[in-house]
C-alpha cells in the first residue's frame, strides 16, 4: 500500500519539468494520492499528468494562476465537487527575480509578492476550510527557501515574499492544530530545475562558485524535495505542525 494511498492532493506550480512541483505530483502519485497539478502553463501541466497517468498514477491538472482568487475557487469546488474532501496541499507555484536592491521597480516587487506570498494566503485559507468542514484533519506544505531563512545578495523580493510564507504558515499552524491540520513550511536550497537554469545561464562562473561551496558540494535534486514533501502530507508526518523543514546540502548550517 502507497504512503498516500486514497489521500486527494493538490499541487501548484506543476508545469515545470524539472521542477519541484511536477516531481511532488509525480511523487504523491505513486504513493497512491489522489493529484490534482495545476499551473499558470495549462498545456503543460496536462503533459505532466498525462505523463504520471501512462506511469499508472491518478493525475488530473488544470490551469490556475495561483494569484487569483477566482481561479482558486474553481480549483477547489472542482476537487470537493469530484471527492468531498482535499487532504494535501502543496504551495509551490513561485517566481524568482533577482537583482540589486536599486534595480528593482515596484512592480518587481508587487508581482513576487503576489505569486509567492499572497497565493500561500489564498490556497491555505481555502484549504483550511474544506479541511475544517470535513472534520479529518490535513496537511499543508508552503514552498519557501533558504532564502526565508538567511540572507541571499540580490533577493530582496523574493526573500521577503518567503519569509512571510515562513511565518505564516507557523501562525495558520497554531490557529489550526485543535483540528489536526497541519501547516509547515519547506525551505529548499539549490534545487536543479528550471528556476535555477536562468541563474545557471546569467552568471555561469558565479554559479558554479555557489555551488562549490554547498557543503555537499552539489545541488539537489527535485526528488529531494519531493520526498520531504510527501513525508509531510503522508501519515508519517502526523504530529508535526509548524515546523521549517531545511532540505539544502548542508548549506544554512555553515
Ligand atoms: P520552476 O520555475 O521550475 O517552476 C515553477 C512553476 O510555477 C512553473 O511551472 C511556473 O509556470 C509556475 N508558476 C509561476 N507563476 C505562477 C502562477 N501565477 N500561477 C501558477 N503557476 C505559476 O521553479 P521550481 O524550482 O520548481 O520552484 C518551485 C518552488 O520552490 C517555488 O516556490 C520556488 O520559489 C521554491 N524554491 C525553489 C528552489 C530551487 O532551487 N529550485 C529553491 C528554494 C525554493
Amino acid at each position: 500500500m502507497g504512503r498516500l494511498e486514497g489521500k486527494i492532493t493538490l499541487v501548484t506550480g506543476g508545469a515545470s519539468v524539472p521542477g519541484l512541483g511536477s516531481a511532488t505530483a509525480r511523487r504523491f502519485a505513486e504513493e497512491g494520492a489522489v493529484v490534482y497539478v495545476t499551473d499558470l502553463d495549462g498545456e503543460g501541466v496536462e503533459k505532466v499528468a498525462a505523463s504520471i497517468r501512462d506511469s499508472g498514477g491518478s493525475a488530473t491538472a488544470m490551469r490556475h494562476d495561483v494569484t487569483s482568487e477566482a481561479d482558486w475557487d474553481a480549483v477547489m469546488s472542482a476537487i470537493v465537487g469530484e471527492h468531498g474532501r482535499l487532504d494535501g496541499l502543496v504551495n509551490n507555484a513561485g517566481i524568482a527575480v533577482l537583482r540589486p536592491i536599486e534595480a528593482f521597480t515596484t512592480a518587481d516587487w508587487e508581482k513576487q509578492m503576489r505569486v509567492n506570498m499572497d497565493s500561500v494566503f489564498f490556497g491555505t485559507q481555502r484549504a483550511v476550510k474544506v479541511m475544517r468542514e470535513v472534520g479529518k484533519g490535513g496537511s499543508i506544505v508552503n514552498l519557501s527557501s533558504t532564502a526565508g531563512l538567511v540572507g541571499v545578495p540580490m533577493c530582496g523580493a523574493y526573500a521577503a515574499a518567503k519569509g512571510g510564507v515562513r511565518m505564516f504558515s507557523k501562525t495558520i499552524a497554531m490557529e489550526c492544530a485543535r483540528d489536526q491540520i497541519r501547516v509547515n513550511s519547506l525551505h529548499p536550497g539549490m534545487i536543479d530545475t528550471n528556476m535555477q537554469n536562468v541563474a545557471r545561464t546569467d552568471n555561469p562562473d558565479g554559479f558554479k562558485e555557489i555551488v562549490a561551496a554547498i557543503p555537499m558540494g552539489r545541488m539537489g535534486l527535485p526528488e529531494d524535495i519531493a520526498n520531504m514533501a510527501l513525508f509531510l502530507v503522508s501519515d508519517e508526518g502526523n504530529y508535526i505542525t509548524g515546523a521549517e523543514l531545511v532540505v539544502d546540502g548542508g548549506a544554512t548550517a555553515q
